[in-house]
């Protein structure tokens, strides 16, 4: 079973500025906000990322969007706008292998990213 930083997080050895969690899904603040809303909606179970999402994983998935969309609406940012992001791979800048979806919000965000 591969461990690392963000399972690190779940366990409670690392510290984190929790937000909100399910049973599936934990979300947290991201250390350094690319927004002035930025948060990390993690999967507890370890899954490296978007590329080793199979079948199974429906049920997390599933979570991390409607938990998503709690915390838009529970931020207010459901009718202003938010962005929602999977980096995977070296090109997308995915530094930690840990299946994280970005929600992004509380300011213009341009497009197409950087
Ligand atoms: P990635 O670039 O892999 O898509 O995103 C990883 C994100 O995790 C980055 O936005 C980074 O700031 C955040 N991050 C990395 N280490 C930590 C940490 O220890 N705590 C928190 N809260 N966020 C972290
Ligand atoms: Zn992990």
């Amino acid at each position: 079973m591969d461990k690392c930083l963000f399972c690190d997080i779940i366990d409670g050895k690392i510290a984190s500025q929790k937000h909100s969690e399910t049973a599936l899904v934990y979300a947290f603040y991201d250390i350094h906000p690319q927004a002035p809303l930025h948060i990390l909606l993690i999967p507890k179970e370890h899954i490296h990322s978007i590329l080793e999402v199979k079948e199974n994983h429906a049920s997390v998935l599933s979570e991390m969007v409607q938990l998503a969309q709690a915390i838009a609406k529970k931020e207010a940012v459901d009718k202003t706008g938010f962005r929602l992001v999977f980096n995977c791979g070296p090109n997308a800048g995915q530094a930690v292998d840990h299946l994280h979806l970005h929600l992004l919000a509380k300011r213009k965000l341009a497009w197409p990213p950087g």
